[in-house]
């Protein structure tokens, strides 16, 4: 897809000398389901305690001063423990993150993710909620908020209609309705996206991420569907999600 995409291009401007120029390594272009698959690796090997030896090292990091070419874009929530790099065991340079309290869309983020799609081919968008979000539990309660930068925040939130009335099944609801709203909202405001998606250049997957287990679970591209796991109990048995993304 050939873009002019001058509003961006600041963002890929010549990476700065280094004294021993290191060759970027060779690419090869990975498919959407590709990608797919890397992630849900590397999520098991980390809720499983088996992470690999992750690519931080100096050697990594020089070459990718040449180039970038991550393999998905995350859109994901600021929380602390729901870092996309840990989750699903990946080094420098393999995912391109787009982090917000409550994984809202804006202006900002759909810039930053057309300019992963457009720009520097990310086959793979990923929304990925998670348990317990903060933000999500803020937009569920009616109360003031402190400043009209919170509240444009809280805002965004989707929480969605008709949620249980016991409080945690209430929250988990809403964080799985905010999930599958701000994937739709990708194609509904961006032409960049919504034409790599019909295209197949990418593929656009609603995800939650429990934080007691460390797993992901992932929904459904076609509708953005998303099976109903999110906030079990820490004390339940940890059951592997039927995987719908296939
Ligand atoms: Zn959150």
């Amino acid at each position: 897809m050939a873009l002019a995409m001058g509003s961006v291009a600041f963002l890929s401007m010549a990476p700065m000398a280094v004294a021993e120029p290191v060759a970027a390594p060779a690419v090869a272009p990975m498919s959407p389901q590709a990608a797919l698959d890397d992630l849900k690796a590397g999520n098991r090997r980390f809720a499983n305690d088996e992470l690999r030896e992750a690519k931080l090292g100096s050697k990594r990091r020089i070459q990718l001063s040449q180039a970038q070419h991550p393999m998905s874009v995350v859109l994901t929530c600021s929380d602390s423990r729901a870092a996309p790099e840990i989750i699903f065991d990946q080094g420098l340079g393999e995912i391109f993150v787009v982090r917000v309290a409550g994984n809202v869309g804006g202006p900002e983020v759909y810039a930053s993710i057309e300019y992963a799609v457009a720009e520097l081919k990310a086959p793979l968008v990923v929304v990925l909620g998670h348990s317990h979000c903060g933000a999500v539990a803020t937009a569920l309660k009616a109360k003031e908020l402190p400043s009209y930068n919170l509240k444009l925040l809280i805002g965004l939130i989707n929480v969605g209609e008709n949620l249980p009335n016991n409080p945690e099944m209430a929250l988990a609801a809403a964080i799985r309705n905010n999930v599958r709203e701000q994937t739709l909202y990708l194609t509904q405001q961006s032409e960049i996206i919504r034409r790599a998606a019909r295209s197949g250049q990418i593929m656009i997957v609603p995800a939650l991420y429990d934080l007691e287990s460390g797993h992901v679970t992932w929904g459904n591209p076609a509708d953005r569907s998303l099976p109903e796991i999110v906030d079990a109990p820490a004390d339940a048995a940890v059951a592997m999600p039927a995987d719908v993304a296939k």
